[in-house]
């Protein structure tokens, strides 16, 4: 695998401001050694490994699923017999560093619960695996830290998978607020409301989840008010409820924060694991406004702007058809292949994952204080 050395990765906090708020286009432009794609190893074999990713990895340009790690016997064999995995690419997490001698596995995407991702990418940076992880990237600034430096030591790349941002309406609204199409913004409404069910799963562990709604949904909305004004908040206030304190009680149910950016952008964001489902963005400019509704599914994304022009993609690039879930998580894979070949960074780094968990956590610290508190 191709030197990473000349990467200079960035990890103090006062470097985290030169991070791109916004994606950039996909280089088409492919590295002769790219011919063969990059083996996946799916590290977690739950809902999302299951239902999203193994499915988009049967789709992807350049990247193939080659291999499991999981700590559950049955899935492994359920999983080998699916997608034709040899036994030599199954492991577990405790011995995934013998992956360290498997050329068949070039990337690990970490996909368990969120205070294990430093744990398995730091296994898989170590084996000299890159590392494609899950959103948070984890639940405290330290282990984020950890993480990246990690990767830094392997010269491996380490992306979190921010799918949003390889999505052509939230490309488009990325696009528009760039070029001021409507003029400077003003304000942005950002919501992402669930119903997340069973009350015995890790999301309501704080131990393991880090937080509740914001840290899982949440991240969407603040993800979108940063990719959308291409600034970094100053400030933020926030609150949280909960009506059902039997199933909340280590997380919160509910959450409003707001955000003050340096231009007077205000960005209004609010996430819930106790409402009707509920997903997308208003922004208001100074001559009109324009958003996106069902804007963090998988599918149905649907756009909308003040003066009547589309705001509507049939997204054909894969031979996809509305009704598939899994573009979105072929593109940012097969993306994340192309900064590996191509020595390029990617549009989602580590530093991102942890600028965003370092703002949430001062986002539960403007709960706490119930005032606002300093995000410079
Ligand atoms: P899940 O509960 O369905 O799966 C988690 C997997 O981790 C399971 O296979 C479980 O067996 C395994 N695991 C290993 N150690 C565990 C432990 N100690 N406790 C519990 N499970 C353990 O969760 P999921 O919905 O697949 O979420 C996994 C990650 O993916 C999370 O970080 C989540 O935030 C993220 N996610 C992202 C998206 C997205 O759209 N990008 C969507 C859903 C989940």
């Amino acid at each position: 695998m191709s030197s990473f050395s000349r990467r200079k990765f960035i990890t103090s906090a006062a470097a985290l401001s030169s991070i791109p708020l916004v994606g950039t286009t996909m280089s088409n432009v492919l590295a002769e050694s790219s011919k063969k794609p990059l083996g996946f190893a799916l590290c977690g074999l739950g809902k999302l490994s299951a239902e999203q990713i193994a499915p988009a990895l049967q789709h992807t340009k350049y990247a193939k699923l080659t291999g499991i790690i999981t700590g559950t016997p049955a899935k492994a064999t359920a999983w080998k017999q699916k997608y034709n995995i040899p036994d030599k690419n199954i492991y577990n997490y405790d011995n995934m560093h013998e992956m360290v001698n498997n050329p068949d596995i070039d990337v690990v995407y970490v996909v368990t619960p969120n205070a294990l991702h430093a744990r398995d990418t730091i296994a898989a940076a170590k084996a000299g695996k890159h590392v494609f992880c899950e959103k948070p990237m984890e639940v405290s600034t330290a282990k984020c830290q950890q993480m990246i430096e990690a990767c830094k030591q392997a010269d491996r790349l380490l992306g979190i998978a921010y799918r949003c941002q390889f999505e052509a309406h939230h490309l488009e609204c990325i696009r528009i607020a760039r070029e001021k199409e409507f003029g400077n913004l003003k304000m942005i409404n950002s919501g992402f409301c669930i119903d997340n069910g069973d009350p015995k799963q890790w999301r309501l562990n704080h131990a393991l989840a880090g937080g509740g709604c914001l840290m899982d949904v949440g991240i969407y909305a603040l993800q979108s008010a940063l990719y959308l004004t291409s600034e970094l908040p100053i400030s933020a206030t926030a609150v949280t409820t909960v009506t059902n304190p039997e199933k909340f009680k280590e997380v919160e149910e509910t959450i409003s924060f707001q955000l003050k950016f340096p231009s007077g952008v205000v960005g209004n964001c609010t996430a819930s694991y106790n409402a009707i489902d509920n997903a997308g963005f208003r922004v208001v400019a100074e001559r009109g406004w324009y958003g996106l509704d069902y804007g963090f599914y998988y599918n149905g994304t649907r756009g909308i702007r003040s003066d009547g022009k589309p705001l509507q993609f049939a997204d054909k690039e894969y031979g996809s058809s509305e009704k598939d879930t899994w573009p979105q998580f072929a593109k940012e894979m097969d993306d994340f292949v192309q900064c590996i070949l191509n020595h390029k960074p990617t549009r989602v780094p580590g530093e991102m994952g942890l600028r965003d968990v370092n703002i949430m956590l001062k986002i539960y610290d403007a709960v706490k204080a119930g005032k606002s508190v300093s995000l410079a």
